[in-house]
């Protein structure tokens, strides 16, 4: 009895094994190549980076990958998915690469990897233009709304315990716009967004809600892939840096940011 454990242990460890190589969700450049398109996924629920304007996803994310297919000699295919569903759709091979603007952050880096970062950013906080929070202190007593998932959530969560700042209580959403909603009916205190997506909103509903000055973290965008995809990598980071370099990457961005 004892011996046939050990083999259906060893049996059972041999299938996963081999599972494990089967599936594996490493697509190189010429796989990519192969089959003519590369798939990036995101969550097009994050102005200016991606959103849909009509039937169309488009943004910032959706042009520098734009560049990255063209680099390798393929389409483009986007994938909208749920912001939390991003990581695993790499580790499942369901997609080539993430541009979401996804902050690297250690945690992620575990389960995926990341390229050099293309955008500086950092979680701000969106009130009524009524409130009386005027700054990340006044929030310890109040009902702050985050997208599930992200640097925010984790940040206001704080788990860790390492935020310099605690919320009294977090909701989360599945989508920045519904937290915002809320926000306006007065249902939560306080949203804590990416900045940028944070600026969209208010010069969406300039009469209702504001940002505050103060931004909690300041985090780095990058574009993801899966572990180990080492010469797909190289290839996303030579075409960033090309893009920083001839100053593309920032007329990219100039598109959809106006400066101020
Ligand atoms: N930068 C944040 C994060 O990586 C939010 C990204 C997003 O909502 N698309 O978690």
């Amino acid at each position: 009895m004892k011996k046939l454990a050990k083999i259906a242990a060893f049996a059972m460890a041999a299938l996963m094994a081999v599972s494990a190589a089967g599936c594996s969700s490493t697509r190189t450049v010429a796989d990519i190549q192969k089959d003519g398109k590369l798939i990036m996924a995101t969550n097009a629920e994050f102005e200016p980076f991606e959103y849909k304007d009509g039937g169309e996803i488009v943004g910032i994310d959706i042009d520098l990958s734009q560049k990255i297919a063209d680099a390798i000699g393929v389409e483009l295919e986007v994938s909208d998915l749920a912001f939390d569903s991003l990581i695993s759709a790499l580790q499942s091979g369901k997609a080539d690469i993430v541009a979401a603007g996804m902050t690297a952050d250690a945690e992620r880096r575990e389960s995926v990897d990341f390229s050099e970062p293309y955008f500086n950013a950092s979680q701000a906080i969106i009130v009524s233009v009524d409130s009386d929070i005027t700054g990340p202190e006044d929030l310890a007593d109040k009902t702050v709304g985050v997208q599930l998932g992200t640097t925010g959530d984790q940040y206001c969560t704080n788990e860790d315990g390492e935020s310099e700042y605690t919320v009294g209580g977090v909701t989360r959403y599945s989508k920045g716009m519904e937290a915002v909603s809320d926000l306006m009916t007065g249902r939560i205190d306080a949203v804590v967004i990416d900045n940028f997506p944070a600026q969209k909103f208010v010069e969406n509903n300039p009469d209702a809600i504001k940002v505050l000055d103060t931004a909690l973290t300041e985090e780095e965008y990058a574009i993801a892939v899966p572990k180990g995809s080492t010469d797909l990598l190289e290839q996303v980071n030579a075409v960033i840096q090309e893009l920083k370099d001839s100053g593309e990457l920032d007329q990219i961005i100039s598109q959809y940011i106006s400066a101020e």
